[in-house]
């Protein structure tokens, strides 16, 4: 019934593909199949090592979401960006952490654009994990974008970039989010200011890594 349903509704309005111009079909939904299976086949889970954190795990590969995360940033689109949050959560069991920390943008870079896009991550996240978000836990002072910037800059230029926004519990279980992990630089440095303003274990994570 729910099927005929939704034929009927699909050809009266069809629904379209969030990543591509493909029209939805039968029991796709919000992807169509080929970009769906184009995301999944790119998961890489790619682990590293950072000093300040107990652990870091990006996601799939830039190349594969490099779309999505310039609609996510630059298009105004950042329901992308829960969305992608959301079908990670899906697919992998709940954290034992007591809050997610999204990665802040500087008030400068977030009046440009609006929102932060680690918010809404955190946001599809919690919407299957039920767990926190702490928004207010890291603040980030202002930096020239990193694009040009080798590892050692961009590492340098990172010192000191945040500071803990509001005090949290001693011990506390952190999953902090960026959006994308290049060199861990900025994870770094923000895992730093979680310690200092009292997390004991700090898992960063990212959706994607290049
Ligand atoms: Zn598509």
């Amino acid at each position: 019934m729910y099927f005929f349903y939704r034929s009927f509704l699909d050809k009266l309005c069809p629904r379209t593909c969030i990543s591509c111009p493909n029209i939805l079909e039968g029991d796709e939904k919000d992807l169509c199949s080929t970009c769906s299976d184009q995301l999944l086949a790119s998961v890489i889970n790619k682990q590293g090592l950072l000093p300040s954190c107990d652990s870091v795990e990006a996601w799939i590969d830039f190349d594969a979401v490099q779309s999505y995360m310039h609609r996510i940033k630059f298009d105004g689109h950042p329901e992308l960006a829960s969305w992608l949050g959301k079908q990670y959560a899906l697919l992998h069991p709940k954290p034992m952490v007591d809050a997610l920390v999204p990665m802040p943008l500087s008030s400068k870079r977030r009046r440009e654009r609006g929102y932060n896009q680690c918010e809404w991550i955190c946001q599809g996240l919690a919407t299957v994990w039920d767990l926190p978000i702490w928004n207010e836990a890291l603040l980030k002072q202002h930096r020239p974008a990193q694009a040009q910037q080798n590892k050692l800059q961009r590492a340098s230029l990172m010192v000191d970039a945040f500071t803990p926004g509001r005090p949290i519990a001693k011990g506390v279980r952190i999953q902090l989010w960026d959006d994308i992990w290049t060199t861990g630089a900025t994870l770094n440095a923000a895992g730093w200011a979680l310690r200092d303003a009292g997390a004991k274990h700090i898992h960063a994570r990212a959706l994607a890594s290049e």
